[in-house]
């Protein structure tokens, strides 16, 4: 079998560019433990954090997001307001496995993403954990 292209590692750190939670078409799926996990961090209730800030699209539940697109837990010069309460989908972004299935899919996410290539270093059994929703990139 074909090694995988990120054998030897991949470089990543956020710029906290925002581009990523402003994406019009983008979509944050939820998990339950998602949503425990940021109605703690707000201090509200579980049913509370879903009428809020969630709604359903088909069988899931996602973010709410402003009529521009940016999710609702985006603010233009702070980011990300539950930074460390965020979903597993944006704690294990950019190495999702979609991203990871070859090296032209990571190259065209870093097209979008300014943090892909620098700095920190992943190692493959790292990025193995973040895929996996294990772990997560920082
Ligand atoms: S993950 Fe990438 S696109 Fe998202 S805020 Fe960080 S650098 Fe920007
Ligand atoms: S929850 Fe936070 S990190 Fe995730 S898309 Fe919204 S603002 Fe970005």
């Amino acid at each position: 079998m074909e090694e995988p292209f990120y054998r030897n590692g991949l470089r990543f750190s956020c710029q906290r560019c925002g581009r990523c939670c402003r994406i019009p078409e983008g979509v944050v799926y939820l998990t339950e433990n998602d949503v425990q996990i940021a109605a703690e961090h707000l201090k509200i209730s579980r049913d509370e954090f879903l009428r809020r800030y969630t709604h359903r699209e088909h069988k899931h539940r996602v973010l709410n997001e402003f009529s521009n697109g940016d999710c609702i837990f985006f603010r233009e010069g702070r980011g990300c307001i539950i930074y460390d309460a965020r979903p597993e989908q944006c704690r294990t972004f950019p190495f999702w496995k979609q991203n990871l299935r070859s090296k032209e899919a990571w190259e065209s996410v870093s097209e979008e993403c300014s943090g892909i290539g620098k700095g920190e270093f992943y190692s493959f059994e790292r990025i193995l954990k973040i895929a996996a929703g294990e772990s997560e990139a920082t």
